[in-house]
């Protein structure tokens, strides 16, 4: 079979370090045994425009395999041109890059490796919450030209105990995370999703549910947001909604970038509606580098906690998902069952409820 990966460029970083498994060097480790069972792997990063390698190769390829750190583009039209293509494959978690109503009618399988950096992801969650509270990038810049005006970083800067946080989704990463928070004694611990959380694990937690998103907003000093981004959250977080978030809340979003309005959050943040805004996702990625999230400061010059797609890819997570990836091809191969967590869209209809209520 022709199996077509879409990675990212690791460059010397990837020469050096082997353990960079998603890049186009290290190929997820899966390139001999690929070839020793027969198969043809292809691998790029280089994956816009209809002269690129992704989209010349789509046509003829039974096998896709993407991160969502380098996301390979699947859209609807793609997915008419790829005749041979059967099953797709997310080295990680999240397949928003993917039609997924596209592969349900054509009868194309999508799975992802559910679970593999999900505690990667909640740790940055909760170093991005700490980060944007306690006012943390300024202070280490003011440190970095030389200065040393302690009033300066210390007026803007807070402590997490006594805060209300609220998570936008209360899945894996979204429950990891208030699990994490536990220890920091935050006022209360919200949150918002349309499947309730199990009685024990809310408890576990002590985490309310909140059923209307702008009485969520309201209430929640920090907000974080762990959703995928479907037809029913694109968007979710834009001017309307900023409207109704608290004053000077802090947002931290490692779910999908689109899940926000780029230039509604840019504004709220430089207008002093919300003090900060975290993560790693963009709407486009990678992010062109006028991106107003790049430079977006807050009134008093701080509030950005801004970094590439990376929570999801450290060295742990890679040899997670790399091994989750050769899982899933040999159960394709072998005619085997896929772990029921990991499908995402099955043999022409949704397996999962986390991609919007259908
Ligand atoms: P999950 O499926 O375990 O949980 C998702 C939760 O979101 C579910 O409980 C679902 O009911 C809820 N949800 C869906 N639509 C919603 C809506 N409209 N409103 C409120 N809640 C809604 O998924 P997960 O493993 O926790 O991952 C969540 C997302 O995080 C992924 O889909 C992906 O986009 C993102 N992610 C990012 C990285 C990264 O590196 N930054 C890594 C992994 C995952």
């Amino acid at each position: 079979m022709k199996v077509l990966a879409i990675l990212y460029k690791g460059g010397s970083a990837a020469e050096q370090e082997p353990r960079l498994l998603g890049t186009i060097e290290n190929q997820l480790g899966i390139r001999d045994w690929l070839e020793s069972q027969g198969h043809t792997l292809i691998v790029t990063d280089d994956k816009e425009g209809p002269n690129s390698v992704f989209q010349k190769n789509i046509v003829d390829a039974d096998i896709l395999i993407t991160t969502p750190f380098h996301p390979g583009y699947l859209t609807g039209d793609l997915v008419s041109k790829a005749k041979n293509l059967k099953l797709c494959v997310t080295a990680g978690v999240g397949s928003d890059h993917i039609d997924l109503n596209a592969c349900v009618d054509r009868k194309i399988q999508v799975l992802e490796v559910t679970g593999s950096n999900v505690v990667s992801v909640a740790e940055h969650v909760v170093m991005s919450i700490l980060l944007l509270v306690r006012n943390f990038v300024p202070a280490h810049e003011m440190i970095e030209r030389g200065d040393w005006m302690v009033s300066e970083v210390a007026r803007n800067a807070f402590d997490l105990e006594g805060k209300v946080v609220g998570t936008l989704g209360a899945g894996r990463i979204g429950y990891r995370v208030l699990q994490r928070l536990l220890p920091f004694n935050c006022k209360e611990l919200l949150y918002y999703d349309y499947a309730a959380l199990p009685a024990d694990a809310a408890k576990a937690v002590g985490a309310r549910r909140v059923e209307d998103l702008k009485d969520f907003v309201s209430q929640c000093d920090v907000i974080t947001i762990n959703c995928p981004l479907h037809e029913g959250t694109r968007g979710l977080v834009n001017a309307e909604l900023l409207k109704h978030v608290k004053k000077g809340a802090w947002i931290v979003n490692t779910a999908r970038g689109a899940i926000c309005d780029k230039d509604a959050i840019a504004e709220a943040l430089k207008a002093g509606q919300i003090n900060g805004y975290a993560g790693d996702v963009w709407n486009v990625q990678p992010a062109p580098k006028d991106h107003p999230w790049r430079t977006m400061k807050n009134p008093i010059g701080g509030g950005n906690g801004m970094v590439p797609h990376y929570s999801g890819t450290t060295l742990d997570a890679q040899a997670r998902y790399a091994a989750g990836t050769k899982s899933i091809l040999e159960n394709f191969f072998n005619n085997k069952p896929q772990e029921p967590a990991n499908v995402i869209v099955g043999i022409g209809k949704y397996e999962t409820k986390a991609y919007g209520q259908r």
